[in-house]
């Protein structure tokens, strides 16, 4: 077992205290972390800046995430090499009108941080489910709001899960359906004057779980 491992069994047991699938929140901090470690190299890593470039750009998400990241810098260099090369698609496609209409620009490479996210995925699942038969990872998934509905598909076609750990999903996903429920029937008139209690926001929390948080092309197998 190495520490890597281990980490995962942390990092996991962590996120299990937010309201939210804990996978969905251990990708998203990854995709904060790359972005944000591109910035603070000022977008010096070539390897990435020619991976964007033959993507030309990121998908919607992750540009707003560059956009947002609040590096001007590292965001106007990147757009400045990805802009170069939009302009040379320009120039072929006006340079071969014959082709208007048939083969346009060419379709790029997918989002690089997509790319890394997928493969990050992946990995965080097949650790998850290494661990599945750990009692603190299962007390603290059952303590949880549970794992997405997305990411949930994604370790069912794993095999060596612990039933336990279903056990535990299962336990997660109850508190919310009763909470959903307690919180319709004090919708009923009969019921009203009764207090909001933890069930106020059940109907987000749901939610969180059955779309998950993340884009849907990378827990897409
Ligand atoms: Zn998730
Ligand atoms: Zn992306």
């Amino acid at each position: 077992m190495t520490e890597r491992d281990k980490r995962i069994l942390f990092d996991f047991v962590d996120a299990c205290l937010l309201p939210r699938c804990p996978i969905c929140t251990l990708v998203q901090r990854a995709e904060q972390r790359t972005l944000a470690v591109y910035c603070a190299e000022g977008a010096g890593d070539q390897q990435r800046r020619a991976d964007v470039r033959a993507a030309r750009g990121l998908c919607a998400p992750h540009g707003a995430q560059l956009r947002d990241a609040k590096d001007a810098m590292a965001a106007a260099v990147t757009a400045y090499d990805v802009l170069t090369n939009l302009q040379r698609d320009l120039v072929a496609v006006r340079s071969n009108p014959r082709t208007w209409g048939r083969r346009g620009i060419a379709r790029p490479e997918p989002c690089p941080v997509c790319v890394d996210m997928q493969r990050y995925n992946r990995a965080v699942c097949a650790g998850i489910v290494a661990w599945s038969a750990d009692l603190s990872l299962q007390q603290a998934l059952a303590n949880s709001h549970g794992i997405c509905g997305p990411h949930l598909r994604t370790i069912s076609r794993h095999t060596g899960v612990a039933d336990e750990f279903w056990g535990a999903q299962s336990h997660a996903w109850q508190r919310l359906h009763d909470e959903l429920g307690e919180f319709i029937r004090k919708r009923d008139d009969r019921f009203r004057h009764e207090r909001q209690a933890s069930e106020a926001d059940a109907w987000k929390r749901a939610w969180h779980q059955i779309s998950g948080d993340v884009l849907n092309d990378i827990t897409k197998e």
